[in-house]
């Protein structure tokens, strides 16, 4: 077989037989794809979930949760990530209605198991199940960390060796005591102390041996996975774990999920209106691009009317003032200066207000000159300048049916709307 199981903290010939089962597709003369599935444990019973009469405790993972049930948000990152190749629920022998109504069909879910008595018997039930799809890896998640996301979980993937476990934990923020009957014994140094989360990462073979094993053993005492491989003698790296990957245990923490996901986006609209003279000339700026033409615009600057208006959408996203505010043609030192500044600026105070830009729309109206062979052009520049996806910008034109003064040929205008997504994290 080809995994370097070691035994440095156990001897026994019982513990060596179970190490001799073939668990492993490798030792066959095919090539085995290099699977990597994830058992997320979903058999607990909630017992700490009671908090009134109309709210008894029960198993948290079929809860509603922003429209889907806490395992379905378990679930969907492994599903979503393109390393994860099969998923299995190990559930409680009396939830099978509760499952079927709370999870969606996916190509990689597989059929749930049942569960045992222990977590730690649930999660070698899942493991066996798995052992006909000979994965490679495995990942081990609890249901009751809906928030987990796909970086997580790439991580914890590179964090596997060849015969090493991965850990994603969080550093211990708050100042640990020990008790005793009600009286702090003592401060403990929390330097070095890590919280544990899920979904913990293995070679596949490993800690299936690890789990036959400890069960021969009769250990059944091990809160997670990654205890029981320490205990089989596995090295386990500490990977960054995630502060938003809670864990939900009482009724308090499920009240806490649902105010996290009912928060309503702040999402704001800005809007930018400019306009500019001809004057005789042989090009004019327009959102960024340098364009051949029979006239340029008129003004302090470059006269960029598109960038203008844009400029003037983002300060308006951010209620911000105005281009004419922050740049006041009266200064000298926006004398002829490119218009891109202006709008770098404008993305930059964005940022500093902690808003991302989700969208900008301009619109060029002008009898002349042609923007539709500019058009992508422009939509690369604008997109630079705000650091964001050309697929973000969107750039348009139209004549103004030879009406009014931009009919007339004395000038065109541009309007603009930028969307920008605040996140205030204090
Ligand atoms: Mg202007």
């Amino acid at each position: 077989m080809s995994s370097s199981w070691r035994f440095d903290k156990q001897s026994s010939s019982e513990v060596q037989a179970v190490a001799d089962v073939e668990v492993s597709c490798e030792s066959g003369t095919m090539e085995q794809p290099k699977k990597i599935a994830a058992i997320i444990v979903a058999a607990g019973r909630g017992s700490r979930m009671a908090d009134d009469a109309k709210n008894p405790a029960g198993p948290k993972q079929y809860r509603r949760l922003g429209g889907r049930s806490v395992l379905q948000r378990a679930l969907d990152a492994f599903q979503r990530h393109e390393r994860v190749d099969q998923c299995v629920v190990v559930i409680h022998p009396d939830d099978m209605t509760s499952y079927q109504d709370s999870v969606r069909p996916h190509p990689k879910l597989l059929e749930p198991v049942i569960g045992g008595k222990t977590r730690q018997d649930s999660v070698r039930a899942g493991l066996e199940s798995l052992a006909a799809y000979c994965p490679s890896r495995v990942l081990i998640h609890d249901a009751a960390r809906p928030f987990v996301d796909t970086d997580l979980l790439s991580g914890v993937i590179d964090g596997i060796g060849e015969n090493r476990a991965a850990l994603p934990a969080v550093p211990i923020a708050d100042t640990i005591k020990r008790s005793m009957g009600g009286t702090v014994i003592e401060t403990v140094e929390r330097d070095g102390l890590f919280a544990a989360q899920t979904p913990q990462g293995f070679v596949f073979d490993e800690i299936v041996m690890a789990h036959r094993s400890a069960n021969l053993q009769d250990r059944n005492d091990f809160t997670d996975d990654t205890a029981l491989a320490e205990w089989a003698g596995m090295d386990v790296a500490l990977i960054e774990g995630s502060s938003a990957n809670s864990k939900i245990t009482t009724a308090e923490d499920m009240k806490t999920a649902q105010q996290k996901l009912s928060t309503i986006p702040d999402i704001r609209t800005g809007h930018g209106y400019d306009t500019h003279r001809w004057a005789p000339g042989d090009a004019v700026w327009l959102c960024g691009v340098e364009i051949p033409h029979t006239h340029r615009l008129d003004g302090h600057s470059d006269a960029d009317v598109g960038l203008h208006a844009l400029t003037d959408a983002l300060l308006s996203a951010i209620a911000d003032g105005d281009i004419g505010s922050h740049f006041p043609p009266s200064d000298p030192r926006w004398k002829d200066a490119r218009s891109y500044r202006f709008l770098a600026h404008a993305a930059k105070l964005v940022r500093n207000a902690g808003g991302t830009i989700t969208h900008v729309d301009v619109t060029l109206i002008c009898e002349a000159p042609k923007i539709g062979p500019h058009r992508d052009a422009m939509r690369e520049t604008i997109a630079t300048i705000l650091t964001i996806e050309p697929a973000r910008v969107s750039v348009k034109a139209t004549t103004n049916e030879a009406i009014g003064f931009i009919g007339r040929g004395e000038g065109m205008a541009a309007l603009a709307t930028a969307t920008v997504v605040i996140c205030d994290d204090d």
